[in-house]
């Protein structure tokens, strides 16, 4: 199967074309990170109006770095949700328009699906799997018992992983987007100041961040009161120290409680060079294969929705043309 995906949820117009669900044909990704930047996050109007702009273009670039006509594709397939919703519909609209112009197949892909699905670029599948997905805007554990099917076992209660690192780099007058920003100041830092870790209650895979993020700030305003010099980079070490503790800790548990055979990451935060290294240094002393994405399919791409569409199509999923954005999507 051939399969073409198109992601508009967020700040990256992206098309791809995967082939068989494993194999990436093209990934083309326009990035409108420069003209959020100096508003400090995305701005959603902005962000339909670049969409507009790209969306043709980028398909166009798709089909052509494929080498590959209209003929050849089997289904089109986009994110129909969760996102900004004039972003998301500026993708649903060209997807809905070329499956009616071309006589394709439709199917809608859950964006998070997507980047579950970024792993399967790399290596096959095997279940029971559990996914622990760092995003913007999530922060859950996913557990998956076959193809296309997605148990929520904790979540966020307030900020996700991503927001909380883009928060602190504001605090640090770090530009947006902050996580890279943060990873690289982490790894010349040393964890000099012992922030809480949000455990919750005892056998509790939820996590929260705000209260990480709130004793950061405070940190930060109280030594600006004293007059003290915190440095930047130890603040990002220890913050980070923070979060990868917590993370790699619940899904090590997880991992062992639900007795599974794969653990992937997935989501912006994936990219994380500590949360990486923390969960390749948990994961090598048990037999469970960890598999972690490449940095290029980490953060928002049309080759994971054409990958996770790919097993949605497989399985009969369809969209009508009366498919619309749903910014609040469930996963299931
Ligand atoms: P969602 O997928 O939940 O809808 P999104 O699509 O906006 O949200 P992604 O594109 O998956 O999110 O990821 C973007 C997030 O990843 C941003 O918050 C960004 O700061 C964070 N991020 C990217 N690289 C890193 C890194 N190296 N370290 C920490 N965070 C990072
Ligand atoms: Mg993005
Ligand atoms: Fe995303």
């Amino acid at each position: 199967t051939i399969i073409l995906g198109i992601e508009t949820s967020c700040d990256e117009t992206a098309a791809s074309i995967v082939k068989n669900g494993t194999e990436i044909v093209s990934n083309v990704v326009a990035s409108q990170i420069e003209s959020h930047k100096r508003f400090g996050g995305v701005v959603p109007e902005i962000a339909s109006r670049h969409h507009v702009e790209q969306i043709t273009i980028v398909l166009e670039e798709a089909l052509q770095e494929a080498d590959m006509g209209w003929d050849q594709i089997d289904a089109i397939t986009v994110t129909e949700g969760p996102g900004l919703v004039g972003a998301l519909l500026v993708g649903v609209n060209a997807a809905k328009a070329l499956a009616f112009a071309k006589q394709k197949p439709l199917v809608g892909v859950h964006h998070i699906a997507g980047h579950i699905y970024a792993n399967r670029l790399e290596k096959e599948f095997t279940f029971p799997l559990l996914a622990l997905i760092v995003s913007g805007g999530h922060t859950e554990l996913v557990l998956m018992k076959e193809h296309g099917s997605y148990e929520l076992i904790g979540e966020t209660r307030d900020d996700a992983a991503g927001e909380a690192y883009d928060k602190v780099a504001r605090m640090l007058d770090l530009p947006y987007p902050g996580g890279p920003h943060i990873d690289r100041l982490a790894a010349i830092g040393e964890e000099t100041i012992a922030f809480p870790r949000a455990w919750l209650e005892d056998g509790s895979y939820d996590f929260s961040f705000s209260g990480l993020k709130s004793a950061v700030i405070n940190k930060i305003h109280n030594a600006k009161q004293r007059g003290e010099t915190l440095k930047p980079e130890d603040i990002a070490a220890s913050f980070q120290a923070s979060v990868v503790d917590v993370l790699t800790t619940k899904t090590l548990r997880a991992a062992k409680e639900f007795n599974v055979k794969q653990v992937i990451v997935a989501g912006g935060v994936a990219a994380n060079k500590g949360l990486r290294a923390g969960l390749q240094a948990k994961f090598s002393e048990t037999d469970i294969p960890l598999l972690i994405p490449p940095l290029k399919l980490c953060t928002d791409n049309a080759a994971m929705i054409a990958a996770a569409g790919t097993i949605a199509y497989e399985q009969g999923r369809r969209s009508g043309l009366d498919l619309n954005a749903n910014p609040s999507l469930l996963l299931k």
